[in-house]
């Protein structure tokens, strides 16, 4: 990754924040090897340390975190001590993110839908919005000049929801597998958890078929899903991102 560019590039032109560790792996790991291969500095803030996990230790999951980042060639990635399985969006959480925006001063933030199965995962959604909000008044004083991120999207790989846009993933598959994978603790087959866990053998099959479902809603072969709030704008009709008819 380039070590200098223009004065005023930010250290991260796309952030991606969840809950746990390895939820960026599962559902926008592909995006981010696609950004990062555009020339993009990409990061991941992690709420959570994965204390709350079946398997492994925070200290493991911190490892094999760090180790998923280098795979997805990610410059910055750090964790806060949210409480897993009991994240709140209160201001005090909302302040400790607004604290990384304004240091990391991300042009699109990557945030998980809105509606899930995991309640961690739907609260930072709306956290994650908020804190994005206030990172850009300039009342709400962290002694860090504010900023507020371009473009918010939400990763929607697990959410019954048709998707916005989809991104490309396909050369990126066996890297996106690969990243998921340097969790040990929590997908290698193991006693602990074993009616809970997928097989190690059937995980790749699995978000394999997940990536190619959505990659086949866009006329590529593996894919990621977004869903975006706004209405886009268009300057160029022969401009729009389309797949050929
Ligand atoms: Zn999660």
């Amino acid at each position: 990754m380039a070590a200098a560019s223009a004065p005023d590039s930010s250290l991260a032109d796309v952030l991606a924040i969840a809950a746990h560790r390895d939820d960026v792996e599962q559902t926008c790991g592909g995006t981010l090897l696609r950004m990062a291969a555009r020339g993009l500095h990409t990061a991941i803030l992690d709420l959570t340390g994965g204390e709350a996990g079946t398997r492994g230790s925070a200290e493991e999951r911190a490892k094999e975190a760090a180790e998923a980042a280098r795979v997805l060639g990610v410059g910055w990635r750090q964790a806060l001590d949210l409480p897993d399985g009991a994240v709140e969006n209160n201001l005090e959480n909302r302040i400790r993110i607004v604290r990384v925006l304004r240091q990391l001063r991300p042009r699109v933030v990557i945030l998980p839908y809105w509606q899930a199965r995991h309640p961690d995962h739907a609260v930072v959604a709306t956290l994650g919005y908020e804190a994005c909000f206030l990172s850009g008044l300039a009342k709400v004083d962290t002694n860090s000049a504010p900023h507020r991120p371009f473009k918010i999207v939400y990763a929607s790989l697990y959410a019954d929801v048709r998707p916005s846009f989809i991104v490309d993933i396909t050369p990126f598959i066996e890297q996106r597998h690969a990243a998921l994978m340097a969790y040990r603790s929590q997908y290698a087959n193991q006693p602990t958890g074993g009616g809970l866990f997928v097989p190690e053998e059937e995980i790749r099959e699995r978000t394999f078929a997940e990536t190619r479902h959505y990659g086949l809603l866009a006329g590529v072969r593996y894919g990621e899903p977004f869903v975006q709030k706004e209405v886009g704008l268009v300057d160029d009709l022969t401009l729009v991102p389309v797949q050929s008819l």
